[in-house]
């Protein structure tokens, strides 16, 4: 079940939103992820218990077999002994008997061996699982709630250790247009490379996002402003270049464009101040003609002009 569609669903049968009806949304819908992480945490807890314990018996079982051959080893200086052979047959049965414990604790440790690499298979399982929830399926990039994790993840690095951060939200011009003209599996492919051409040129610098349908984010988790903004007209331009071709026809599909903002985390800005910002520097750069990157430079161009006039 996918968010849209229930909240598309439920504006249509017009029901008026609530702090009650977002909780019960929220438990339908994201519940379950609670639970999925819930098992992770307590797969590698028990994971680490079991560890412990095969290592104790592996211990136990090294000393077990010494103490098996300490015994051996009395045994056959009994020989020169009066009444030895009485002496004999009880180290005999002491040793039978070690040997039994033995065997039984390394039956033991191979079970426990055997449930711990079930467990990490199960937890592998977990973990790909987990990371499915956060890729988009159709572009294979992370998706909203990827973005959502990373933005957290990044402005407490910024907030504790100063890291530098900046943002850049994108957005596909005039795309409806463009499924307008040629279909909609033809813009979903236009969606695959837009998200293939932010992936390869970004490289290792940050992450990146399928935001919404057509809208992409950036982040920058160690950039300066000045290097964001030249990275996302970088960005704009391969992709303003790229031609894409109808695969069977061999012709050419018009050619796309994208808008950027970007904007940067400053001291005592929220993550909500800071997307705030990011949404007027992308919607500057669709007023102001689109095809172009519009920062909080700009942003604060317009401010200050409005404030002369
Ligand atoms: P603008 O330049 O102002 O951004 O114009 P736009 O047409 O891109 O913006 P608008 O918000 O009017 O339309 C967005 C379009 O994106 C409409 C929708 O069909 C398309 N879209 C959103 N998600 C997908 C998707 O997954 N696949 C395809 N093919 N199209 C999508
Ligand atoms: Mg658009
Ligand atoms: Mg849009």
């Amino acid at each position: 079940m996918n968010l849209t569609k229930v909240v598309d669903s439920m504006i249509e049968k017009k029901m008026t939103f609530n702090e009650e009806l977002s909780e019960k949304l929220y438990e339908k819908l994201f519940s379950a992820e609670k639970e999925l992480k819930t098992i992770v945490e307590t797969g590698t807890t028990f994971q680490k218990e079991l560890k412990k314990i095969v290592s104790v018996l592996k211990e136990t079982g090294e000393d077990t077999s010494l103490h098996t051959n300490t015994l051996m080893e009395q045994m056959s200086k009994l020989s020169d002994f009066e009444g030895a052979n009485e002496l004999k047959d009880i180290v005999k049965v002491i040793i039978d008997d070690t040997d039994k414990m033995q065997a039984q604790s390394q039956k033991l440790e191979s079970k426990l061996e055997e449930s711990t690499f079930k467990i990490e298979s199960l937890q592998s399982n977990l973990e790909n699982a987990r990371i499915e929830s956060r890729t988009d399926a159709l572009t294979n990039i992370g998706n909203r709630k990827f973005f959502e994790e990373k933005i957290e993840e990044y402005v407490t690095n910024h907030k504790k250790l100063g890291h530098d951060l900046c943002l850049i939200p994108c957005d596909i011009d005039f795309f409806k247009k463009f499924n307008d003209n040629f279909g909609h599996q033809i813009g979903d492919q236009v969606l695959k490379v837009v998200a293939h051409v932010i992936k390869k040129e970004l490289g290792l610098q940050g992450s990146a996002a399928r935001y919404g349908g057509e809208e992409f984010a950036i982040l920058l988790p160690k950039a300066k402003l000045g290097d964001a903004i030249e990275l996302a007209d970088h960005i704009r331009k391969v992709i303003s270049e790229r031609i894409i071709k109808n695969k069977n026809t061999g012709a050419n599909f018009d050619r796309i464009t994208m808008s950027f903002g970007v904007a940067s985390m400053n001291a005592n800005m929220t993550a909500d101040d800071l997307i705030q910002k990011l949404d007027s520097a992308l919607y500057l750069s669709k007023a102001n003609g689109r095809n172009m990157v519009q920062s909080e430079l700009e942003l604060d161009q317009v401010v200050d002009g409005k404030q002369s006039a």
